[in-house]
């Protein structure tokens, strides 16, 4: 797919869900970049949001900040709390934030930080272009939208994927992003929420 014939899809994608997402907005190549206000917002997305993570990224957080899971997880009766998720661990919060907020806002273990950390405040929706209905699900069918939409493969896709933003985050202050970023951004976005660890995104 031509990336004008991209923006047309996502544009027309966008308007038949917007409603569904009230705190969300299309990012497009002439969207402003993004560049953290952490002081501003005194780092609101650490301190609302609750984290969840799979074994892979608890793996990363140990490697890289030599922690226990018990240092940095939420933790039931001696054990680390699992839910019924993919993502099945929680990040521990403490005093209403993330227990790894440090004094000036910041992340004190950035590098290891989990994905959904990584690619926040950015989401990306894979949908059917007639329907608009949304799809988490069906792997192979993401990936080979993905392909076509950075052109990496000819062919029809069956969704379109669409790269959406959190209103609520203050740092939409960059210069517009341009497509080369916008492409980037996009690819970027779906491997973190989606790939984990899994071959075919990049
Ligand atoms: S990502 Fe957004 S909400 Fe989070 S600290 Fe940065 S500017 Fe604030
Ligand atoms: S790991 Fe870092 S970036 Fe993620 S919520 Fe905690 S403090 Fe914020």
């Amino acid at each position: 797919m031509r990336t004008s014939q991209l923006h047309g899809a996502c544009a027309e994608c966008w308007e038949l869900i917007a409603a569904r997402y009230p705190n969300y907005e299309l990012v497009t190549p002439w969207s402003p970049s993004f560049v953290c206000q952490a002081e501003a917002c005194i780092a609101q997305c650490c301190k609302r949001f609750s984290v969840s993570l799979g074994e892979r990224e608890v793996e990363r957080m140990q490697r890289v900040s030599g922690f226990t899971p018990l240092d940095f997880l939420e933790v039931v009766d001696g054990s680390p709390l699992t839910m019924p998720l993919a993502q099945p661990y929680l990040l521990a919060r403490r005093e209403g934030k993330c227990v790894l907020l440090g004094e000036l806002h910041r992340c004190t273990q950035y590098e290891g930080r989990p994905d959904a950390c990584r690619l926040y405040p950015h989401f990306v929706l894979f949908v059917e272009p007639e329907t608009g209905k949304p799809t988490h699900a069906d792997a192979e069918g993401m990936k080979c939208s993905l392909a076509a939409a950075l052109q990496r493969e000819a062919g029809p896709a069956p969704y379109v994927p669409l790269l959406i933003r959190h209103l609520e985050c203050p740092g939409f202050t960059g210069p517009a992003l341009g497509e080369a970023a916008w492409l980037a951004l996009l690819a970027e976005t779906a491997r973190l929420q989606y790939a984990d660890g899994g071959e075919g995104w990049d």
